[in-house]
């Protein structure tokens, strides 16, 4: 076995008889930053949803940390911290301060100590530009602030593992830069990330290798720059074409 972070092998998913994931590969080497593009409906959401084990996958065999995982309920209260994920709605507990919601997983999941994780989680607020939201309920946030509370929920459980889905995708224009802009940040750590998005300028800029997928499929997987710059698929170059890259 490599010293791969996470391996997956002929992952299929099937929704009844539609096969929604074709015999997916897939290796991720620690500190990598990988994005995920490609058409809607291609299968994308899905494939994270297997790699953290919110689908059970049809056939196949992913790895995690040479340990393969199985969806027994032992092994996935091991794995689950391990693995954090943010998706396109935020799913913050509306009753809750922002300081409240990102001590729920620390301390009842991860049973660690209240004030410990308090502390790391306003650093960690801090860093995101939001330590004076600390004591604010999630409806006194903009949509961007909810998004980067909700990445830092996703942080403060430590993770080596960051799946970003769309994570952009339901803010106001105004709100997408100061989400990607901590993305941005998160990649220059030793974090290894998988991000599905659709802001083009941001996936060459964030990733170091791209996975192109399309109808349950990986089409073309390469370095970003050789991605961008020399498209091998008819798929990949009509995708391409079809965006905006303009803006970060
Ligand atoms: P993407 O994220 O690339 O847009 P998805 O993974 O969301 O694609 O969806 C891939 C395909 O799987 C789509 O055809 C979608 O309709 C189907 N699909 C996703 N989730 C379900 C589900 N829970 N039940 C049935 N079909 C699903
Ligand atoms: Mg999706």
């Amino acid at each position: 076995m490599s010293e791969a972070l996470l391996s997956a092998y002929k992952i299929v998913k099937k929704f009844g008889d539609k096969e929604v994931l074709s015999e997916i590969n897939l290796t991720i080497q620690p500190g990598e930053v990988v994005a995920i593009l490609g058409p809607s409906g291609s299968g994308k959401s899905t494939l994270l949803r297997c790699l953290n084990g919110l689908e059970t996958i049809t056939s196949g065999e992913i790895f995690f940390k040479n340990q393969q995982l199985l969806l027994t309920e032992k092994n996935w209260q091991k794995v689950r911290p391990e693995i954090g994920m943010v998706f396109q709605s935020y799913d913050l507990f509306p009753n809750k301060t922002v300081l409240e919601n990102l001590k729920v997983g620390p301390v009842k999941v991860q049973n660690r100590k209240a004030a410990e994780v308090e502390n790391e989680a306003l650093e960690w607020l801090d860093r995101v530009g939001l330590r004076d939201r600390a004591n604010d309920y999630p409806r006194q946030l903009s949509g961007g602030q909810k998004q980067r509370v909700a990445i830092v929920r996703s942080l403060v459980m430590n993770p080596s593992l960051m799946l970003f889905d769309e994570v952009t995708a339901s803010l106001d224009p105004e709100n997408v830069r100061e989400v990607l802009e901590v993305i941005l940040e998160l990649a220059e750590t030793d974090k290894t990330l998988l991000i599905v998005t659709h802001e083009m300028a941001f996936a060459k800029q964030v990733s170091d290798r791209i996975i192109f997928m399309a109808d349950g499929e990986i089409v073309e997987e390469a370095a970003t720059e050789e991605f961008f710059e020399n498209p091998q698929t008819e798929r990949a170059i009509t995708f391409l074409r079809s965006l905006d890259f303009s803006k970060l």
